[in-house]
């Protein structure tokens, strides 16, 4: 049976030696800021949409931001920076300023009913796809994403496989809920199209990839940095070459 999930479904489709590495648990190095960065956002925001199914009401912002910086107070000295590129605190004042926008604009319209809800699908006979679902509502499912620059609908094939995938009926809308951590501080709600036939062809890319142990570099891949791929170290001694700052 191949088990896999939309993060490593996301994480093949970008260089399959990377979700090697993953699998065989070489030592990977300390998560970079924009993953603890990620998690403290979604902790925060979690933890309001946790109160808002028990009581029906959002937190208070306030609440929210001490949420947010306990859990990144407590992750940054386990992080590593890349010097020169990481400014932890202009990440956590953009961030802190998006969550604001995404809680006034967005959150009064947003009633979960499942939140963080693990999902176990089987997709073929020898295919299991388990996740995470960030929020669902009666009517959407919805996806938490921090990121450096806006989410253009073109380019988001891998998080459109991800809801596709969570949404197997077809029937509730698909949302991404882009929380921005760089420049002035901006949400935004990028609703997606279901596309079954997309999901359906990156699991079965991938499943090839695992059943034929295929695994490849791809220094061209947009994860292929020191600063984000946490296999760099491994990958330059396996592969050769320099992986780009
Ligand atoms: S350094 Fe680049 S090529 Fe090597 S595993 Fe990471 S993403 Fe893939």
């Amino acid at each position: 049976m191949i088990y896999l999930s939309p993060s490593k479904l996301a994480t093949i489709d970008k260089c399959s030696l990377a979700y090697w590495f993953d699998r065989t648990k070489a030592k990977p190095l300390l998560p970079n800021l924009p993953i603890i960065n990620g998690r403290a956002i979604d902790k925060a925001i979690g933890a309001s949409w946790e109160n808002k199914i028990k009581t029906g009401e959002d937190l208070p912002f306030r609440r929210i931001q001490e949420y947010y910086m306990s859990s990144m107070e407590s992750s940054l000295p386990k992080t590593r920076l890349t010097p020169g590129v990481d400014d932890p605190k202009a990440t956590m004042v953009t961030s802190i300023m998006s969550m604001k926008q995404y809680y006034d604009l967005y959150m009064p319209d947003i009633h979960p009913i499942n939140i963080q809800s693990r999902v176990k699908i089987q997709v073929s006979e020898d295919i299991i796809i388990r996740g995470n679902l960030d929020c669902e509502t009666e009517i959407s499912i919805r996806d938490l994403k921090s990121t450096s620059k806006p989410i253009y609908p073109d380019k988001a094939k891998n998080y459109q496989n991800q809801l596709t995938i969570y949404n197997s009926s077809g029937k509730k809308k698909l949302y991404i809920d882009a929380v921005l951590t760089r420049g002035p501080g901006k949400a935004e709600i990028i609703e997606m199209e279901h596309n079954q036939e997309q999901a359906m062809a990156a699991i079965n890319k991938a499943a090839d990839i695992i059943r034929n142990e295929s695994y490849k570099p791809n220094r061209e891949s947009p994860l292929c940095t020191r600063r984000w791929c946490p296999h760099w170290q491994n990958c330059e001694e396996l592969v050769g070459g320099t992986v780009k700052p």
